[in-house]
C-alpha cells in the first residue's frame, strides 16, 4: 500500500532563498530581515521600498 509522503512534504512552506529585491541567493552571514522578509543588503531593502526613486 502506497503511503502519502508526497503530501506531507508538501505540506512544508519553502523558505524565502533569494533577496526579494534583486533576486540573488541569500547566504547566512549576508542577510538583512526586515518586515517579515529577507534581503541580501539593507541597500536591497531600501531599493524594494522605493525602487523608483533610486535612479541615479
Ligand atoms: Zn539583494
Amino acid at each position: 500500500m502506497a503511503t502519502n509522503e508526497s503530501a506531507e512534504a508538501a505540506k512544508v512552506q519553502e523558505k524565502q532563498t533569494n533577496c526579494l529585491a534583486c533576486n540573488k541567493p541569500l547566504k547566512k552571514i549576508k542577510q538583512y530581515y526586515r518586515n517579515q522578509k529577507y534581503y541580501c543588503s539593507k541597500k536591497c531593502w531600501k531599493k524594494s521600498l522605493k525602487p523608483k526613486e533610486e535612479q541615479q
